[in-house]
Formats: structure tokens, sequence, C-alpha cells
């Protein structure tokens, strides 16, 4: 029997990488144009982390984790998100501790989900988090980091939606208000809405089955309950928004279900993706990081998930790079093989940047010229005995651009730098 990949999980084939490494690339520069530092993190963390921090009564803990015990019996889990393995980092390593973190992280998470088009069982996500800075004006530079994320990726048609969910004092009146309103119509909610309900209602109103969604529409509002100090975050934080002309529509259902959030949440949505339309999700965590032990610090940040971007970038045809050879050289008999992998060598050596194979295996020239073709390059070069006496090489353009001619090796490096702005 042959042995498949696990379903949800996927690979991506040299020709698809391209779209990965650039979009790596570009989040990389952006991070740190904002002073962002990148922080690497295991794939494997205690289970209790998660159920800590992403909450116990959530669809990630109660249904969609990769949970095992290791042969010490250790509970472990692969991490099904990337705030909790920063945060835990964070505290670890003391670096929370009354100062202000920028970082970023990036990897693969893993949720035991039906598999679709944007949603698989092992997927990627780039995270952005600051940490330690309380006021607003932070909420609207990591919504910011995205936006200049999509300017530098050249996609466009996002719309961000925000919201705020205050602080959790205005939150408790609301709470029960809500609570009392799914009471009258419990009836009519999913068997999860009637279990959230009592212990998060608050996750009931971000419910994606069609009958919850109709009664959530009605529920009370959380923006009609906050107090003046979280009605001034949310106003500093559309009026930053503003001033960075990126446009927003307040949507009241938004929430994160957990105590621990405060303030801004957002989303940036997309309607060319089907059902899995958010790309990225974030917002302020002002009590994670005392709820994991660690020092009263604020936290504000997002979670994106690449493979949807990368969908996008296929959607909307943005042109990617690819990462085929320029050059292809093709080598025939003994002396022209040595100057070849000496010539080839050198200009890479010249050239840091310049994709160039060479012949391996043998050949005639018909099927070295063959592989040359089907390699995706531009030039290939040809070195025989005639030019290895002579000092030459043959470049001929596989892409129709004009007559093969001959060239002296030592003027080769000019030629090919020339040709393909290296
Ligand atoms: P959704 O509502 O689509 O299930 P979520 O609220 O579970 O998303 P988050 O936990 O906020 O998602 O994760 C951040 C981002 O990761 C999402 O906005 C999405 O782009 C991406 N993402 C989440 N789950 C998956 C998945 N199973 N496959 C691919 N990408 C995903
Ligand atoms: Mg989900």
């Amino acid at each position: 029997m042959k042995i498949q990949s696990v379903r949800g999980m996927n690979d991506v084939l040299p020709a698809d990488s391209a779209a990965w490494q650039h979009v790596h690339a570009v989040a990389a520069q952006v991070f740190a144009a904002y002073g962002y530092g990148e922080l690497r993190l295991p794939v494997v963390e205690r289970t209790e982390l998660f159920k800590r921090a992403v909450g116990e009564v959530t669809d990630v803990v109660e249904k969609e984790m990769y949970s095992f015990e290791d042969r010490g019996g250790e509970a472990l889990s692969l991490r099904p998100e990337l705030t909790a393995g920063v945060v835990r980092a964070g505290i670890e390593h003391g670096i929370l501790f009354n100062q202000q973190q920028r970082v970023w992280c990036t990897g693969p998470v893993f949720r035991y989900e039906r598999p679709q088009a944007g949603r698989y069982r092992q997927f990627h996500q780039l995270d952005v988090e600051a940490f330690g800075i309380a006021t607003p004006d932070v909420d609207v530079e990591v919504i910011a980091i995205a936006a200049q994320l999509w300017k530098r990726l050249g996609l466009t048609g996002f719309e961000l939606q925000i919201n705020t969910l205050g602080m959790p004092g205005c939150r408790a009146s609301h709470r029960a208000a809500l609570i009392a309103y799914l009471e009258q119509h419990e009836a009519g909610l999913d068997e999860d809405a009637k279990r959230r309900l009592h212990s998060n209602p608050l996750r009931v109103l971000d419910s994606k089955v069609p009958g919850t969604q109709a009664i959530v529409e009605g529920a009370p509002k959380l923006l009609d309950y906050l107090d003046e100090p979280s009605l001034a975050h949310f106003a500093a934080v559309k009026a930053g928004l503003d001033a960075l002309g990126i446009a927003y529509t307040v949507n009241p259902r938004l929430v994160r279900g957990l105590d621990y959030y405060t303030h801004t949440v957002f989303e940036w949505v997309t309607d060319q993706l089907g059902a899995q339309g958010t790309v990225c999700a974030g917002g302020r965590y002002d009590g994670l990081v005392e709820q994991l032990g660690g020092p009263k610090t604020t936290g504000v940040g997002f979670g994106l998930g690449i493979e949807r971007l990368i969908l996008l970038i296929g959607v909307q045809k943005v042109a990617i790079t690819p990462n085929t050879p320029q050059v292809y050289v093709c080598r025939f008999g003994a002396t022209a093989e040595r100057q070849a992998l000496q010539l080839a060598e050198s200009l890479r050596d010249r050239f840091p940047a310049l994709r160039l194979v060479l012949n391996a295996g043998g050949g005639g020239l018909k099927s070295q010229l063959k592989r040359a073709d089907h390699s995706g390059a531009r030039y290939a070069l040809v070195i025989g005995d005639d030019e290895a006496a002579a000092g030459t090489v043959q470049v001929k353009s596989l892409r129709g651009e004009g007559e093969a001619y001959r060239c002296r090796q030592s003027e080769l490096a000019a030629e090919l730098g020339s040709r393909l702005a290296l």
C-alpha cells in the first residue's frame, strides 16, 4: 500500500513554493520596518498552555487539538495557534516585565477541522504581537502592519472589520443582558450555543450556524454597554485608522470569547475566498499574560493564515517571480565538462542571485537542450570540444530572443550580467 499524506496536511511543491518564499520575504521585511523582532518557537507545547490561553470552552480546545501523551507521560499538543507560545516564551525569558516588546512569529499550526478550500489540518500562520503598550496607538500600529503587508504584496479588496469589547467591568452587565436574551431564544440555538450560553455567551455571537446567527442579530450589543474610557479607546483607534486612510466597518458581532480580551478586535475579510474569507484576525488581550502566570502586561496582535493569503495571490493573479533557473549549462567531452564545472562555479561566485543549473548525468546535445528547456531557463550555454579548445561558449536563447552566438568565456560574466540584469 502506498503511504499518503495525512488528510488536511499539504505538500508545497517547488513549482508553488515561490509564492510562499515571496510572502515570507515580504512579511519579514514589513515586520522589520515596524521594529518587530522574530521569535522562533517549538511546535509542541504543554496541553495546559492552550487550555489556559485559548480557553477550555472553545472549538479549538474542545474539538480541534492534536493532543497526546509523550513517552514520559507528559500531556502535550501540537500548537493550534502561535500567541500562546509567544506569551509562554516571553514570560519564561523574562522579556515581558515592565517593558515594551514588539515580536513576530511564523510556522505551522494544527487543528483537527473538516478540510476544505482554505481550511486545513496543518496550516501556517504569521503572528504579530506588541506587549507592554496600553495605549490605542499600538492597536492602530498592528492593524497598519497588515495593511502595509497587503500593499507590498499587491493584494486588494479586503474589508477591515473592527469592534471593541471594552473592559471586563462593562462586559459584565452586557453578559447578563445577553444571557437573558439567549435564554428567551434557547430553543432555536444549536447545541454548541446552548452549551456556551452560560459558560461563554460572547462566543455565541460569532456562531457560524445560520439559525443561531439569526437569533444573534437581535442580541444586545456590547457597544451599548461600554463605559467612557472604553469608548475613548475605541474612538482613538478609529481616529488613527482615519489618519492613515485605512477604511473599516464596525461589526458589533465581532467578538473574542474570553475574559482576557479587551478593547479592540478586528478581522481582515475578503469575499474572494468563498466561506473561508477571514485572512487575518486579531485584537487586544490585556489579561492574557497574567492569565498565563506572567506579570500584568498588556498585549495586542494578530494571526494571519498564510494558505488563505497564497490562495488570494492566486485569485488576484499577483505576479510572482518564479525560482526557475535562468541559465542551463550543457557540456560534452572531458575538457569541456571540466571547464563548464569551473565556469558555472565562478559565475555563481560572481552573481549570488544567479540561478544556474549545470548539466549532470551526461546525455547528447538534444537531450541536454531538452532538459534545459524543461528547467524553464532563459538561456542555455553550450560548451563542447570546439568551444573548450577556443575558450568560448555558445549562448542560446531558449525563449526566442534571437539567434545563438559565441562569446569568449572570459566575457561571459559581463554578457550574462547585462542580459539578466544581475
Ligand atoms: P475561522 O473562523 O476561519 O475558523 P478562526 O477564528 O478559527 O478562523 P484564528 O484562530 O483567528 O481563526 O486564526 C487566524 C487565522 O488563521 C484565520 O483568520 C485564518 O486566516 C487562519 N486559519 C484558521 N483556521 C484555519 C485552517 N483550518 N486552515 C487554514 N487557515 C486557517
Ligand atoms: Mg476556526
